[in-house]
This record gives structure tokens, C-alpha cells and sequence, in this order.
């Protein structure tokens, strides 16, 4: 059994800001191998119009092989309904929303203010049907942005509350690399305090080399599901300035050595991740577990 759940989000935030285009079957090879390292959730893609970021624009047949993946929960992303309503047909088992607590992000990711992303997912709720895929929605830049700045925490903590009255569960991202670990300890304290165990998720980004501790005071703070990225992959094409993920060899190192299981073997990521090098050769890839080894005698988390 894994104590915490490690979402690979690689495929969709690292390859939508990756200067080079990794091709479908290449995709298809990579999360499979992903999936054969235990990953049990997997961001696959993003429902965006493929004129916006064509990275993305193969995305239902790579939700469609990822389906055939016993045990792996697929996940995409869609920015409004017409992405909710593809990634329906597509038959995502999660489809993620992004909402920005900055107003100059959200009009600038989706042309939308967070109020109108709200009402957007609020109807992707009511209709997904009783058989339909879980609804997360992200609050996205919620830890400050490179468009406006600071971000108010009561920015956050409304619209992380508004999101949990529909939503299966919310995550919060710092899509631009700007938390540290005293600001996400008393964001998601207050956000807990306001919606319990509807705060599912951390999605943190390691533009300024604080994505692990971050990572670490969100665990402490009781979350149990993170997002990272292979290799550190990651950036948001509407939000300049924004890089890398946490790395997810580094997080299921930092995990596994702490004796928290996360199901994850990691001689197979990085196998994953010489597949993922392979497939996109001199796009920069990140990670010191993976450079360094194993320490000697190194023993996973039971
Ligand atoms: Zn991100």
C-alpha cells in the first residue's frame, strides 16, 4: 500500500512547455513505461485547442491507449467545456480544472475570470453524469504569480471553497515556482480549515529549488497526493517565467527514504526517464537522485 499517491504530470504540464515535441507513439511508450513503475495516476494531457499548444493536440488517442493500462487512473486537463466535453468522449477518469486565484493569469490561461472558470466547472460538474469522471479543480497560481505578483490568500481560500461545493477534490499549484514552506503551511492550513478533506492535492513547481520542501511541509500538513514531473519537466506556456516541477525521482527518493511508501520502484522511473531522454534528445532534464544513484544499500519504504 502507497501512503502517499504520486501524480506524474509529464506528459501534460512538462511536453506543453517543452521546446521540443515528443511524438504520440513515443508518448504511448513512455507512459507505459511510467505505468510499470508503479505510477497509479498519470496527467496524460490537456483538452486545449491544439492551435494554443500543439504538443497537446494528440491527446484523446493518448487517453485512450493510457485506458488500456490496468490500475492507472488518467487524468487531463480542460481549461472550459468544450475541453471538459473532449475529454468526456475521450473517457478521462479525471479531468482536472484549471482556476487561477490571480485575475492577470486567469485572463491570460483562459480568457476568463476566476468567477466565470468557476461557474465553467460548476457545469462540467452538473453534467458528467453519474458514471462520469471524477472533477478535481486546481487553484492555480495560488501561491503568487509572474503576472501580478502576490496573490491575497483570501483569494484563495474563496475559491478553493466555491470549487469544493462541485468538485471530488482541489488542489493547490504553484504554477510559477513562487511558494516556500511557511507560506504552504498557513495556506493550507487555512484552506483545510475551510473545506477539510476536500484539499486533496499539491502541485508545486521547482523554479526556485524549493519544490521538495514545499513538497515536504504539504506533507506534514497532512496531504497525501502530490504532482510532479519525470525529469523536472514543466512550465506554463500562459504564465512566463514558470519552469520545472518537483521532480518526481527526487520525491519518491525523498519518500521512500523517509520509509513513506508511494508503490513506486525507482530503478523502473529511471528506466521511464531514459525512455522520456531518448524521446526528446537535448530538452534539459533535471533530477539529482537519478544523476547521483542510489545510496549503497539503499532499501525502499516497505
Ligand atoms: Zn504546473
Amino acid at each position: 500500500m502507497s501512503e502517499v499517491v504520486i501524480c506524474e504530470v509529464g506528459p501534460r504540464d512538462g511536453l506543453q512547455n517543452a521546446s521540443r515535441r515528443m511524438p504520440t507513439e513515443a508518448k504511448k511508450r513512455w507512459i507505459d513505461a511510467l505505468a510499470a513503475a508503479g505510477l497509479r495516476e498519470i496527467e496524460v494531457g490537456s483538452f486545449v485547442p491544439p492551435k494554443l499548444i500543439p504538443a497537446m493536440a494528440d491527446t484523446a488517442d493518448i487517453v485512450a491507449h493510457a485506458r488500456t493500462l490496468p490500475g492507472v487512473k488518467v487524468v487531463a486537463l480542460a481549461p472550459n467545456v468544450k475541453g471538459f466535453e473532449r475529454a468526456l468522449s475521450a473517457g478521462a477518469h479525471r479531468i482536472t480544472f484549471p482556476v487561477s486565484a490571480s485575475r492577470r493569469h486567469s485572463a491570460a490561461n483562459v480568457h476568463m475570470t476566476p468567477e466565470a472558470m468557476i461557474e465553467q466547472v460548476r457545469q462540467c460538474a452538473a453534467r458528467r453524469g453519474a458514471q462520469g469522471p471524477e472533477i478535481e479543480g486546481a487553484v492555480s497560481t495560488a501561491f503568487g504569480c509572474t503576472l501580478q505578483g502576490a496573490v491575497p490568500e483570501d483569494e484563495v481560500v474563496r475559491i478553493a471553497a466555491a470549487l469544493a461545493g462541485f468538485c471530488d477534490g482541489v488542489t493547490l499549484a504553484d504554477t510559477v515556482g513562487y511558494a516556500n514552506p511557511a507560506q504552504v503551511r498557513r495556506i493550507l492550513r487555512r484552506v483545510r480549515g475551510e473545506i477539510g478533506d476536500k484539499l486533496e492535492g499539491a502541485h508545486f513547481h521547482n523554479t526556485r529549488g524549493l519544490g521538495l520542501a514545499n513538497a515536504l511541509a504539504a506533507f506534514e500538513e497532512g496531504v497525501r497526493s502530490f504532482d510532479s514531473s519525470l525529469g523536472g519537466l514543466g512550465g506554463c506556456p500562459f504564465a512566463p517565467g514558470a519552469s520545472g516541477n518537483v521532480i518526481t525521482e527526487d520525491l519518491v527518493f525523498m519518500f521512500e527514504a523517509m520509509g513513506v511508501p508511494t508503490g513506486i520502484d525507482l530503478e523502473k522511473l529511471f528506466a521511464a526517464r531514459a525512455l522520456l531522454v531518448e524521446a526528446m534528445p537535448g530538452e534539459p532534464v533535471y533530477g539529482h537522485t537519478p544523476l547521483a544513484g542510489l545510496p549503497k544499500g539503499f532499501r525502499a519504504a516497505a
